[in-house]
């Protein structure tokens, strides 16, 4: 019976690919508010933890003399992978972001609302700690401020996030190296500025300080803000004027 056990695994990852392929709302004819109500159905998180198969076997003992092995550690957990381009890629092994936590809110921003759906929050492990450590520091320099709204990262397996999955879509947010953020208000709001005047520009200016010290390696912001940087990092991009949208660099092929 064990034995049977790996193949139902794999026959049911192999089903759920073909449904995941097979969903009628990545087709370019779906509107998006019949495919919002579809949403519930998409891609399941993927497992937390690697399958058994994936982890590394226990090195066998030097010599059958020797001592009893020591207590077999864990296997090192595997890394998220990001695969391909944030345009043009997947993710592999992505986790979610926490909905939210004292110093951020994530943020639906086709429902507007917040949380934001935890199929919205996936990215690598990498972005997901480095948007805790940010914002963390963030509420630890601006004890008044409120809490930083987050918007969409990648789906659980990444690829395609465009218009199909509500709003304007993505055009990149593919392979979990891509988080919005939205600009700190002045009226405190945990909720996107409808306009560039409701921005308070010097908490928003230090938010994107911030991540261009952490290492971004792209920080799109609003044409209609004073927002700056290094300009090779901090780049004006149109429909950014309510939020910055902050790219790591892929760092998978050089990590384990
Ligand atoms: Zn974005």
């Amino acid at each position: 019976m064990l034995r049977f056990l790996p193949v139902a695994f794999v026959l049911c990852a192999v089903l759920a690919a073909v449904a995941v392929a097979a969903d009628p709302s990545s087709g370019p004819a779906a509107r998006p508010t019949a495919i919002a109500a579809q949403v519930p159905s998409l891609p399941l998180p993927a497992p937390a933890t690697p399958p058994p198969a994936q982890t590394a076997p226990e090195p066998a003992p030097a010599t059958s003399t020797a001592p009893a092995p020591a207590p077999p550690r864990s296997a090192p957990r595997l890394r998220s992978r990001a695969v391909g381009l944030p345009y043009r890629g997947k993710l592999a092994r992505g986790i979610p972001l926490a909905p939210e936590s004292d110093d951020y809110v994530t943020w639906d921003p086709v429902r507007r609302d917040s949380p934001n759906r935890a199929w919205r929050t996936y990215a690598t492990d990498r972005l997901v700690a480095l948007v805790q450590r940010v914002t963390r520091a963030f509420a630890v320099a601006h004890p008044g401020a409120s809490r930083i709204a987050v918007g969409d990262l990648s789906l659980p397996r990444g690829g395609d996030f465009g218009p199909q999955y509500g709003g304007l879509g993505h055009g990149s947010h593919q392979n979990g190296l891509d988080v919005d953020l939205y600009y700190p208000r002045k009226d405190g709001c945990e909720c996107p500025p409808l306009r560039p005047s409701e921005v308070d520009q010097v908490l928003a200016q230090d938010l994107v300080d911030r991540f261009v010290a952490a290492g971004a390696q792209y920080v799109f912001v609003g044409p209609h803000l004073r927002l700056t940087g290094p300009h090779r990092v901090v780049q004006k991009l149109v429909h950014h004027d309510d939020h910055m949208h902050v790219r790591i660099p892929n760092v998978s092929r050089s990590v384990r």
